[in-house]
């Protein structure tokens, strides 16, 4: 199938996109391309006018803070994979943005798209909440700013307002001996993941975050995990307590990538001991 008819625009700037955005209700924004072209093509998606920001300045900026690093929503997954921009992780971006998809998704695909797409079994959504970063919104009311885990409010649903577009996601500076997990479980290699978890041990500033992706709705996010990651048998009891429920079989494989990105942080653990000073 093809496409419905849609115009087309290229704002030079954050103003001038909701300003695009604003004057037709029936715009959209896209970035990449990559989840919002299939859904015009299955004509999921019928938008009047398509404001194109992948290239607008303001969201291909990368400003590096003492605290962190906050990245223009249009950075692509590949430029993260490459290093092209800074990381205030120990190296997690890059290897979080390597298993996305394959290489052609990964030029063209978006950070900000893919956290307005809001897809549960998505990479940037889980890790990025476990890592605690939060979204930039500029729209015809001003700026705000929202923790990930505010901002996705379930399945393909966000707290984006008629108007905004997302212009950066601030990622906190972990400190340099954090350690972090991340499983997910794909019938085949580049496919969305049944089942996802990422979890942030950083003893340094006292974080211990638990997220588990890939559910029918809302992300599960178990703050002050430190527990958990020192005795995953607490894991349930958690989990039940966060409100964590699936059929028994999905329940079964959510258990085991859990299991096995609690286990990774300990690898990760002897990885940075065994390293030469
Ligand atoms: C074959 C294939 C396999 C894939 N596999 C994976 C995978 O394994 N893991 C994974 O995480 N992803 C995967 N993806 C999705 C991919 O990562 C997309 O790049 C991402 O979901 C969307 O980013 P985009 O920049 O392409 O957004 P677009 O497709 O351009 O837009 C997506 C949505 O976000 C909105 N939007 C885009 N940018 C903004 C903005 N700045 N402000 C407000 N709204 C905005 C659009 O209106 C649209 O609703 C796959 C895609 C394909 C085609």
């Amino acid at each position: 199938m093809k496409a419905a008819r849609f115009d087309y625009q290229r704002p030079a700037t954050v103003a001038a996109a909701v300003a695009a955005l604003g004057g037709d209700h029936g715009a959209k924004p896209v970035a990449g391309g990559q989840s919002l072209g299939p859904m015009l093509n299955l004509r999921l998606a019928r938008p009047s006018c398509l404001v194109d920001v992948a290239k607008i300045p303001e969201l291909r900026r990368v400003e590096e803070r003492a605290d962190g690093v906050l990245y223009g929503a249009a950075i692509t997954h590949a430029e993260f994979e490459d290093g092209a921009v800074p990381d205030p992780t120990p190296g997690f971006l890059a290897r979080v943005a390597h298993g996305i998809a394959y290489r052609a998704v990964r030029n063209r695909g978006t950070v900000g798209g893919s956290l307005v797409h809001a897809d549960p079994a998505a990479d940037w959504p889980t890790t990025l909440t476990a890592l605690g970063a939060r979204v930039v919104l500029a729209g015809p009311q001003g700026t705000r700013e929202l923790a990930l885990e505010d901002f996705l409010l379930g399945a393909f649903s966000t707290a984006l307002e008629e108007g905004e577009i997302v212009t950066g996601v601030f990622v906190p500076r972990c400190s340099a001996g954090a350690r972090f997990g991340y499983r997910k479980s794909c019938r085949k290699v580049g496919e969305f993941a049944e089942a996802m978890c990422a979890v942030l041990a950083d003893d340094g500033r006292g974080v211990h975050r638990l997220v588990i992706g890939a559910t029918e709705g809302r992300h599960i996010v178990v703050t002050e995990a430190k527990a958990v990651l020192a005795d995953p048998s607490r894991l349930d009891a958690r989990l039940a307590a966060a409100g964590f429920d699936a059929e028994p079989a999905t329940l079964r494989l959510h258990r085991k990538v859990i299991r096995e990105a609690i286990a990774q942080i300990a690898i990760d653990a002897l990885n940075s001991e065994s390293l030469p000073a």
